[in-house]
């Protein structure tokens, strides 16, 4: 992750940015959601783990504002919001480029794929469509969770 620390340091602009761009408020608390989905790196936590998070740096802070502070980095594409098949509850990630996720049906976790893959390879004849978002997600064992469902079926 060596090669992103330079970037890290004008993220606080970019969401000054951001924010302008769209017309929002720039506020306390969604800096520190916006801080705290920067540390997150791979994981993609739910609204919930997001709460509990910030709720250590702004002790004041409610789930309803975490939502809010959660929808308004959305909608100014700061992150992303995953509807995840066999999850229950949204989770969220920084956006970044392209990739897809592989989820265990064991353990819940959520990985990143990254491989760049050609809308043209699932989509034959993309004649007459407009391919606004495009994700892929596997669903399987996790190499932790494999092991010990390998370990337990012996
Ligand atoms: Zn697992
Ligand atoms: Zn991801």
């Amino acid at each position: 992750m060596k090669t992103n620390e330079h970037k890290d340091v004008d993220k606080d602009e970019l969401i000054t940015r951001a924010m302008e761009s769209s017309g929002q408020r720039l506020t306390r608390q969604k800096m520190e959601v916006f801080h705290y989905m920067q540390e997150q790196g791979m994981r993609h936590p739910t609204a919930e783990d997001v709460y509990f998070g910030v709720k250590r740096a702004v002790p004041s802070i409610s789930l309803g504002t975490v939502y809010n502070c959660l929808e308004s980095l959305v909608a100014c594409k700061l992150l992303n919001q995953l509807t995840v098949a066999g999850a229950t509850t949204h989770r969220y990630e920084m956006r970044s480029r392209e990739h897809h996720h592989f989820r265990c049906v064991a353990c819940g976790k959520i990985l990143d794929i990254q491989a760049s893959i050609p809308v043209s390879k699932v989509l034959p004849d993309p004649h007459g469509f407009e391919v606004t978002e495009f994700h892929i997600q596997l669903s399987g064992y996790c190499p932790e969770c494999r092991e010990k469902k390998n370990k337990s079926s012996k």
